[in-house]
């Protein structure tokens, strides 16, 4: 974390949050999120952060949450039972039938590539959709994470797509309804060259004014910040920093 918190200080932001993964009741191959005692770590460690670097650099410590309908009542009681400086949400995992089985939409792992081929993409990514308006409307949350990101690694999604763009607007509708920000996640622009969400999604949530903050989705130090410089993506923050 402290590795995070110089590179920020290096890149010239004055403010970074933290966005750790919490999940509950996901079976998956590969553990991607934060046990409750890690969490405990996780907030001593960034307390201690936010102390000794509070002249250089102003800390926030997160959670990004992952939707599980199965599991509302766990989720948000773990969610309240911290003080979070930012909460949000995502949906990164569709269960599939009524088997264990998840399929890890963000993932590119070739197990899960293999897995998701097995399914009809534009359905997927609609079911994707629906949960994510559930989790927005029913969970605690302030940021909508990565909102088009699902499926990123698989060849033919098109999330533009005419049968996309109602439940699009449903799920913007309730991001505005509920108060919350949409997050303007740089890491798509080395995979698509377009941060998540689109920059049509970004014209209509702009449509509605829902404030929009930058975030690069860092999974390594050097990653904080990563395109924040680019003025296309300034236009529509409400936070350029
Ligand atoms: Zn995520």
């Amino acid at each position: 974390m402290e590795e995070y918190v110089l590179s920020g200080i290096n890149k010239g932001l004055n403010r970074i949050i933290f966005l750790e993964h919490m999940e509950e009741g996901v079976s998956s191959q590969k553990k991607t999120w934060l046990t409750d005692e890690e969490f405990d770590n996780y907030f001593t460690e960034g307390k201690r952060l936010q102390e000794k670097y509070s002249k250089d650099i102003d800390i926030g410590l997160g959670v990004e949450c992952g939707y599980n309908p199965e599991q509302v009542q766990t989720i948000i009681k773990r969610l309240k039972n911290r003080k979070w400086d930012e909460i949000g949400i995502s949906c990164h995992f569709l269960k599939i039938g009524a088997s264990d089985q998840y399929l890890n939409m963000f993932s590119r792992s070739p197990e899960n590539l293999k897995l998701a081929a097995t399914f009809d993409i534009d359905v997927v990514f609609d079911d994707y959709l629906s949960l994510l308006t559930e989790a927005v409307q029913r969970l605690p949350g302030t940021m909508l994470c990565h909102m088009d990101g699902a499926l990123r690694f698989l060849p033919g999604i098109t999330p533009l797509h005419e049968n996309h763009q109602n439940k699009i607007d449903i799920l913007l509708r309730a991001v505005k309804e509920e108060n919350m920000c949409m997050e303007i996640n740089t890491s798509g622009i080395a995979i698509r060259n377009e941060p998540f969400p689109h920059s049509t999604i970004r014209k209509m949530a702009r449509a509605i004014n829902i404030p929009m903050v930058l975030s690069s989705d860092a999974h390594h130090p050097k990653d904080v910040g990563n395109y924040f410089e680019s003025t296309d993506i300034f236009t529509d923050s409400r936070h350029p920093q």
